[in-house]
């Protein structure tokens, strides 16, 4: 055990997680590259992910920052702060929300806590609605519509919460079903649930579920929920914390891929925008943001240095069309894994869009999820030089695949000749 490993055991709490037998220490990145204390560069095709959407130590990110260090740190909602009202107005202009409002927290956690707090207020009502299988954080409230009972370590929340079907597709009662039949199924079950409940505040929803192991829902799916929904006033809450930005190639934000009946009511936000630095936040209509009664929600959210980060970091995804770089190269990618699943009885499924990739493992020739596998491909392609995250159900049997989205065809190539190894060394 490394030094370091024996004093993070020793004074953090024991539920914070670890990836590896030996865990690793970063200490620096550049491109879609990190490397470790020992000098170990491993290609990062899981950094998407955890915050950095665009590259690693992005000059023009780094940059703004400095500028902004070099000047003032000074935060508070009190104030006019200019980077903020930029940032915001970029947002909500990208959003597709009409009559958007921004208000911006540290966090994927806070910022659908503040979701929540919205509609709930706005709808009077502490029922909810959200996915099984859902992750959406860990504060009180986060727990409470989290459906994955592994990332919901308590049953205790202030909130009532239905779980309704539809986030996951490769086992449960529509598993056999075309896209079609599966939304009938699943707006059914919805419309069950409804009848069983008082009138709850909202419905949310991961577009692309991202903890659970980057399932795909048939397009459409929040938009057949969403008529359900807007017949009877419930809101419709997109979680967008890993789907955002482009992530998934055809659509800058996973909510379009279900859009037939326009945006979302309210959008959470978080990670990759601050590129690293700490930015979340919720996006809603003027009338729902307005209901509250409140001078601020936290005064430290858009603290003018993650706000400088975020629009050099926008910026350039957007100069550089990163969006559409996520689907060529995604597209590729997934290409490549698709074949070598085909040969490998392990990997039950490859989805996922753009440059969020999930593979599913299994026990071969069964449907049962396989979860020491996942741990051995995490192993096994680190010591090859790859880093990539897993996930997906209460037992984390899906690898998942999330680079920088400024990933290139070489490196797309290289990841995916380790990760075929790693693969084919399972059986
Ligand atoms: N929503 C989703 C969809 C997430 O994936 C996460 C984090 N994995 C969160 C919310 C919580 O974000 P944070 O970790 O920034 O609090």
């Amino acid at each position: 055990m490394s030094d370091l490993y024996a004093r993070h055991r020793s004074v953090l709490p024991d539920w914070l997680a670890l990836y590896y037998e030996d865990p690793l220490e970063i200490t620096h990145g550049e491109g879609r590259h990190v490397w470790d204390a020992d000098g170990n560069k491993y290609l990062d095709f899981f950094g998407g992910i955890l915050t950095t959407m665009t590259a690693h130590a992005l000059p023009e990110v780094t940059k703004a920052m400095s500028e902004q260090a070099g000047r003032i740190l000074h935060s508070s909602t009190l104030y006019l702060n200019r980077p903020m009202v930029e940032l915001a107005e970029r947002i909500a202009q990208l959003s597709g929300i009409p009559d958007a409002r921004v208000f911006f927290t540290t966090s994927g956690t806070e910022a659908n806590d503040t979701a929540l707090l919205l509609a709930t207020t706005y709808r009077r009502s502490n029922t909810l609605l959200a996915m099984r299988n859902s992750y959406h954080g860990r504060s009180f409230s986060a727990v409470g519509i989290t459906g994955n009972r592994g990332w919901s370590p308590t049953s205790l929340s202030p909130l009532q919460t239905l779980y309704v079907h539809g986030g996951v597709r490769t086992r449960g009662p529509y598993a056999s079903l075309g896209d079609e039949e599966f939304i009938a199924a699943c707006v059914e079950d919805l419309k069950d649930l409804l009848g069983h409940t008082r009138p709850p505040a909202a419905l949310i929803a991961e577009p692309i579920q991202g903890v659970g192991g980057f399932t795909s829902p048939p397009d459409g799916l929040y938009a057949a929920f969403r008529e359900v929904l807007a017949e009877r006033g419930i809101l419709w809450i997109a979680d967008e914390v890993q789907t955002g930005w482009g992530r998934t190639g055809d659509h800058f934000w996973g909510w379009q891929a279900h859009a037939q009946n326009g945006p979302p009511d309210l959008l959470t936000f978080a990670k990759g925008i601050g590129n690293g630095s700490s930015i979340g936040g919720v996006v809603a209509r003027a009338e729902i943001m307005n209901c509250l009664d409140a001078n601020s929600i936290s005064t430290f959210g858009g603290t003018q240095i993650t706000m400088a980060a975020g629009l050099a970091n926008l910026s350039y995804l957007l100069e550089h069309d990163l969006q559409g770089n996520a689907r060529r190269v995604g597209g590729l990618l997934l290409e490549r894994l698709r074949a070598v699943a085909a040969q490998v009885p392990h990997v039950r499924e490859v989805r996922g869009r753009g440059l969020m990739l999930g593979v599913e493992l299994v026990k071969p020739g069964t449907d049962e999820a396989d979860p020491d596998a996942a741990s051995a491909v995490l192993e096994a392609t680190r010591a090859d030089g790859l880093l990539i995250g897993k996930g997906g159900g209460h037992n984390t049997s899906a690898l998942r695949i999330a680079p920088p989205l400024s990933l290139t065809v070489t490196e797309a190539e290289e990841g995916a000749a380790i990760l075929e190894r790693a693969l084919r060394s399972l059986s």
